[in-house]
């Protein structure tokens, strides 16, 4: 791998965005995505618009993904007009997108004939997490990649992390989103079941949150986005259910049953089915009120 001067990034969504923000405010950058109202407030930050992904893999040799699964990825990186098809050799492709390990190394390996790298680097904090500039990003690939890539991850986060050989990454950060979906599903159930007795839904969150019971949902989710009323975290239910799965599916390559880890699953599905899959994860606030009666939003705000 030379010196890697000229990057790019595609996939400006929800996490993507305000990543590509970050770079934006400090070096020199060039973005593209499907959809144009993602690409204007970066550009409108000193960032260039590529016409396509070829254009962009023309104009780089350091990109970024951060697109929606694996699927996506392989089609952006080997698909026609993909970059592999421009990206010179040398170059660098770091996949930031919550991915599927074993695609991962499939992906890396049609990449190594070409001579084009292939890393994963997987975030996790949500768009808080990325516009503070303290989001997890955890990096699968030899040690010397990551040495030479963790200087310039040093320039969007201070939480970066190495997490072992390719596809680790990945791994952990499908771990860790079935690990959120089982907290987030039980502080829901025990949340609503305090409610039912009585307990206001804010002093519940709050004296959990100094409790032995306390996780993200109690210390971000929760108060963030649902006790306040907002009711949108910027992750939907679909993205989610697709990690759940990365993870199950990974668990059944090792033969290990995750009974906890398919019910949240399954539960998620019905979430899906009943709200949309497009919506906001915080829509499983209104599948514990519309099952259990037991009122978490603010009474005064949305319905
Ligand atoms: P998103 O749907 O908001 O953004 C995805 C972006 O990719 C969209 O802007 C879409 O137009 C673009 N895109 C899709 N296909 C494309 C293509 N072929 N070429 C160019 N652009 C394309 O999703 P997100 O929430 O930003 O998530 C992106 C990835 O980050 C996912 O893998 C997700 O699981 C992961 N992630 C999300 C969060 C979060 O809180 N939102 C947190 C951690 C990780």
């Amino acid at each position: 791998m030379g010196e890697l001067r000229r990057i790019g990034f595609i996939g400006l969504g929800n996490m993507g965005g305000p990543l590509a923000k970050r770079f934006a405010q400090t070096t020199p950058l060039v973005v593209f995505d499907l959809d144009q109202s993602r690409i204007d407030p970066i550009v409108a930050l000193g960032a260039k618009a590529a016409d396509s992904v070829a254009d962009l893999a023309e104009k780089t040799d350091l990109v970024f993904v951060s697109l929606p699964s694996s699927e996506t990825v392989k089609e952006v990186v080997l698909g026609d007009g993909g970059l592999s098809s421009k990206l010179s050799k040398g170059s660098l492709i770091v996949d930031m997108t919550t991915g599927d390990p074993n695609m991962t190394r499939e992906i890396a390996k049609i990449l190594l004939q070409m001579k084009i790298e292939f890393i994963d680097a997987p975030v996790s904090g949500g768009p808080r997490g990325a516009q503070e500039g303290n989001i997890a990003i955890m990096v699968g690939g030899s040690l010397e990649q990551y040495n030479r890539i963790s200087p310039i991850l040093r320039k969007i986060s201070t939480n970066v992390i190495y997490s072992g050989e390719l596809g680790s990454g990945h791994a952990i950060k499908a771990g860790n989103n079935l690990l959120n979906l089982i907290c987030r599903l039980a502080t829901f159930e025990v949340v609503s079941l305090l409610v039912k007795d009585g307990v206001d839904p804010e002093t519940a969150v709050n004296t959990i949150q100094k409790s032995s019971g306390r996780n993200y949902a109690t210390e971000i989710t929760l108060p963030d986005n649902i006790l306040s009323g907002k009711m949108n975290q910027g992750f939907t239910t679909s993205l989610m259910y697709k990690d759940s799965n990365v993870a199950l599916n990974l668990a059944s390559l090792h033969d290990l049953e995750m009974p906890l880890g398919t019910l949240a699953s399954a539960l998620l599905s019905e979430i899906g089915n009943d709200f949309g899959w497009q919506a906001d994860l915080s829509t499983i606030a209104l599948s514990y009120e519309a099952g259990t009666g037991a009122r978490i939003r603010p009474k005064d705000r949305s319905k």
